[in-house]
């Protein structure tokens, strides 16, 4: 079984999500796929909390536009018998939950600092909750899964570390029938053990969510999908001469994440690594191209 992990420009448009679908189509099941947030979603998220906690209310605007853009990818991609139940979720979230969480930013101005931090993190979770809506309604044989069930998280000094032995015991009951089919889950978000609120792995998380299932449920690869052809020299939008590496080996790969390769988040190389599950870097926008594995040797 493979984890294949696509991030927000593969999950950005509709254009992007049909070679998503043709890409997990040609696998045979069951496979799972996490995935980021459309593209820019995340910043727009952000963004608007910072706007509401301005009391301006024209992150109410952004919002609108955010609702359009996920209901086209809907209209564009989703298989007609799932249409109208995956519109109506996205309505449901937004109008539900996503403003009533910033008009009460905007309208409470003694909020807590720590309440505050609450409600932008549950804020922000909502970008992979809505694209992975759109992409289990893309596949008939597809899977929801709910990664607020599942990932656990404890306070650190520095912020939140995962919670390996309680978000093992969780995976591996809730991936304990993997039939058949296409098992879409979230990457990023998370809860906090102790309180239960939303939590997240960090910006760039995604590829970490994808790590940790590969390597919690032993799977034969992880598969990153991203808008490059693979983990290159350097960042190919500041380094244009910069070139595709084949193959490299985890200790390579994490020298250079913790370097600033942006392509992978630093800490989804070790859950790997310790499994000796080989990493694939892949361009959905040029999936025939070989890409890059990351292996021991
Ligand atoms: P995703 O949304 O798919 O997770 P990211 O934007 O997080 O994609 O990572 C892919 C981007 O990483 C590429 O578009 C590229 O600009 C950047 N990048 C930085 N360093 C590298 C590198 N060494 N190899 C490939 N891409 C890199
Ligand atoms: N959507 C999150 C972010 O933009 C996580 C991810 O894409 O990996 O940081
Ligand atoms: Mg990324």
């Amino acid at each position: 079984m493979k984890v294949m992990k696509f991030g927000g420009t593969s999950v950005g448009s509709v254009e992007s999500l049909l070679n998503l679908r043709d890409i997990v189509n040609a696998e045979s099941k069951p496979v799972i796929v996490v995935v980021s947030a459309m593209g820019g979603f995340t910043n727009q998220l952000l963004a608007m909390c910072e706007q509401a906690q301005q009391r301006d209310i024209s992150c109410l605007d952004t919002l609108e536009e955010a609702r359009k853009r996920h209901h086209d990818a809907v209209d564009g991609v989703v298989i007609p018998a799932m249409r109208d139940q995956v519109h109506a979720t996205i309505d449901r979230f937004i109008d539900e939950s996503l403003k009533p969480y910033y008009l009460a930013l905007a309208t409470n101005p003694h909020m807590p600092v720590d309440e505050i931090e609450r409600v932008c993190d549950a804020i922000v979770a909502h970008g992979e909750i809505l694209s992975s809506a759109i992409v289990t309604g893309m596949f008939e044989d597809g899977v929801p899964h709910l990664s607020l069930n599942f990932m656990r998280t404890t306070p650190d000094a520095g912020g939140r570390v995962l919670d390996w032995e309680e978000t093992e015991h969780l995976v591996k009951a809730d991936f304990a029938s993997l039939d058949e089919g296409v098992h879409v889950v979230q990457g990023f978000i998370s809860r906090d053990k102790e309180s239960g609120a939303v939590t997240n792995l960090g910006r760039g998380g995604s590829d970490y969510t994808g790590a940790i299932l590969a390597s919690l449920l032993d799977a034969d690869s992880l598969e990153i999908w991203t808008d490059v052809d693979g983990f290159m020299t350097a960042d190919p939008r500041t380094h244009p001469d910069a070139t595709v590496i084949p193959q490299m080996t985890y200790a390579q790969a994490q020298e250079m994440c913790d370097a600033g390769a942006k392509v992978i988040y630093p800490p989804t190389i070790a859950p790997v690594a310790m499994k000796h599950i080989p990493v694939w870097v892949k361009n959905t926008f040029n999936p025939s191209a070989p890409g890059t594995v990351i292996v021991d040797e």
